[in-house]
């Protein structure tokens, strides 16, 4: 069968692999009576099963009830809960850290126990130092050895955090304000040193206005958080994908173990201190020194604190040799509703993602593993390479070419 034939709407690609998390704004913007634009050149990715270097493992922390923020006693320490991210735990960290703050100042002290190395523990590790409190971090593992590493780690705020129906109104104010001040936060981090970036990404559909799957979230995230706000569609011939269109969007992103690594290296430059423990009972944690404890161990509150509603969302990353060339995301959905996509990042080239509810199991899925890389091969070999002697592109190529001489600054007297 043709290929072609066998790409549906990609445009929800995201969505539904729980990638993009949150809806597109507004209508595409695609006019029908524009002249077509020159052809976008993308640097040709190169996947084959001779090119896949690992394949990890994440159960991400998910609660129908969504993430878990509030505080607590533990004798006569204040407890402060900060668990349950789902897949929106590299996208929230920074603001839950900031409301962690909220609850703890109260207290009036200013030494905290955070128990936790994922981004939620580091964020809130550094937003109460930000405060002045001085911060012992306590945790079973640390990066690169936790589920923050094993993150596709795109800003996808609403990604597998919370069954519509079991969203209240303090629930909600507590989400905008985690996502709006992890978006700000996020931002200002973008360069090498944290490894944050921009990065386009192409959704390939043959339907330029696609339907959002999935969620029930489409009003969660305020208007200017929504990605997607500035997609436009490129139509035939605008693009290099095996489709008819391709919609291009920005996306804010994240390499986990940069970021993670910069996170650790931030929290001992101002003073924190790292213990490498695990705790098997609530009486352990209230013998800490430390008045305030954060718990901020995710999937670990299944067992230390009887959190049932927790279940693990398990996710499988495959990961091929990386192609600096290789600037932009894209994804597809295929005739039998399974995804290609690709995600570059130094560390490699991303393939694919999965969700698997309620499973435990820290083995990679062979049978997702394979269809992830073979649905890439057969998607991404037919992209169309850019013409020889081209620049690759990495936004829209000039409507008008300039003129030479704006190069060399010569008024029209010359
Ligand atoms: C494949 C995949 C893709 C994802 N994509 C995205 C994405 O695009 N965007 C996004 O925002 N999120 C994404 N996520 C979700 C994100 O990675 C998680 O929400 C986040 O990592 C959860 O962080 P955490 O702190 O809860 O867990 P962890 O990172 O595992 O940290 C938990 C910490 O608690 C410690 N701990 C646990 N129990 C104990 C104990 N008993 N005693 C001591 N220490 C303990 C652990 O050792 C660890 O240090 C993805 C996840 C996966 C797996």
């Amino acid at each position: 069968m043709d290929r072609r034939t066998m790409v549906k709407s990609g445009a929800a690609a995201l969505v539904g692999m729980g990638l993009g998390g949150c809806r597109a704004a507004g209508p595409p913007r695609v006019s029908a009576a524009r002249p077509p634009r020159p052809r976008v050149n993308l640097a040709p990715v190169r996947v084959s099963w001779d090119r896949v270097i690992r394949t990890t493992v994440g159960l991400r922390p998910h609660r129908d009830g969504g993430f878990v923020l509030r505080a607590d006693k533990l004798d006569e320490k204040l407890l402060i809960h900060n668990y349950g991210h789902g897949g929106a735990g590299m996208s929230l960290a920074w603001g839950c850290g900031t409301l962690v703050g909220d609850l703890a100042d109260p207290a009036g002290v200013r030494r905290a126990a955070v128990i936790g190395c994922g981004s939620p523990g580091l964020s809130t590790a550094r937003q109460l130092q930000r405060r002045g409190y001085d911060v012992t971090i306590y945790a079973a593992t640390v990066p690169p050895d936790t589920t923050s590493n094993m993150s596709w780690a795109g800003y996808t705020p609403t990604s597998g955090l919370i069954e519509p129906e079991r969203r209240t109104p303090a629930w909600d104010a507590q989400f905008r304000t985690a996502a709006e001040v992890s978006y700000r936060q996020l931002q200002l981090m973008v360069g090498p040193r944290y490894g944050v970036y921009w990065i386009d990404s192409y959704n390939a559909t043959d339907d330029p206005n696609p339907r959002p799957r999935g969620g029930g979230d489409g009003d969660l995230l305020p208007e200017p958080l929504r990605t997607g706000r500035d997609r436009e569609v490129l139509g035939p011939g605008e693009h290099p994908f095996p489709t008819q269109y391709a919609i291009r969007q920005s996306n804010l992103a994240i390499e986990p173990s940069i970021y993670l690594d910069a996170l650790v290296r931030d929290f001992l430059a101002f003073g924190g201190r790292l213990v490498i423990r695990r705790f098997e009972s609530r009486r352990e944690l209230a013998a800490l020194p430390e008045p305030v404890i954060v718990n901020c161990t995710g999937l670990g509150s299944f067992s230390l604190f009887d959190d049932q509603e927790l279940v693990p969302v398990k996710g499988q990353l495959t990961l091929l040799v990386p192609q600096p060339e290789v600037n932009y995301r894209a994804s597809a959905r295929l005739a039998d509703d399974s995804n290609a996509s690709i995600n570059p990042r130094s560390d490699g080239i991303v393939v694919g993602n999965s969700q698997e509810r309620g499973v435990w199991s820290m083995e990679p899925n062979e049978e997702i593993r394979k269809r992830n890389v073979d649905n890439a091969i057969a998607f991404f070999s037919r992209m169309a390479p850019p013409a020889p002697g081209t620049r690759l592109t990495r936004s829209e190529a000039p409507r008008v070419a300039p003129a030479v001489e704006r190069f060399f600054d010569w008024s029209d007297a010359h």
